[in-house]
């Protein structure tokens, strides 16, 4: 049987096989990195900074970042706002209809954890209690700039995922 640097011809294959496979993955995860698919939904006022990230003058597209009306064609959720306890299981419904794989970006004080309402008996104290939380983006509220650092942190924690296979909570 062949030999190649101390590794028989099938140990090669395999090596070679595993080799493509994590360049595959990492394809998919630049892919995936390249073109997130937010669904457009906002809580409160920090959804106002997140529509205008997507406006004109932010200009979200040029990052691949495109608002999808329906939680079946989404692949992140931006809980850009206040989550009430009313509010909680209809977050969490949709979040549930997203296919996987999926993120989610807890965008301002309230998402995080309540923000001005953290005494209120009405608020949840972070999304985080409901869905897993991927990136966090403080403020109240964080401006445009800041949710496109908060996506950029988002899209290496991706690729990162995608290299190691390992999920980062
Ligand atoms: Fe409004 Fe501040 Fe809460 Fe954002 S963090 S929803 S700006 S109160």
């Amino acid at each position: 049987e062949l030999k190649y640097d101390g590794f028989t011809s099938d140990e090669m294959e395999e090596i070679k096989r595993n080799v493509f496979l994590s360049t595959l993955d990492q394809v998919k995860g630049w892919a995936r990195s390249s073109s997130m698919w937010p669904l457009s939904f906002g809580l409160a006022c920090c959804a106002i900074e997140m529509m205008g990230t997507g406006g004109a003058h932010y200009d979200f597209d040029r990052f691949g970042v495109i608002f999808r009306a329906s939680p079946r064609h989404a692949d992140v959720m931006i809980v850009a706002g206040t989550v009430t306890k009313k509010m909680a299981p209809i977050l969490k419904r949709l979040y549930d209809q997203m296919p996987e794989p999926k993120w989610v970006i807890a965008m301002g004080a309230c998402a995080i954890a309540g923000g001005p309402y953290v005494k209120s008996y009405s608020v949840v104290k972070g999304v985080d209690q409901i869905v897993p939380v991927d990136v966090y983006i403080p403020g109240c509220p964080p401006n445009p700039a800041a949710l496109i650092y908060g996506v950029n942190k988002l899209k290496e924690k991706i690729r990162y995922e995608a290299k190691t296979g390992k999920r980062v909570m």
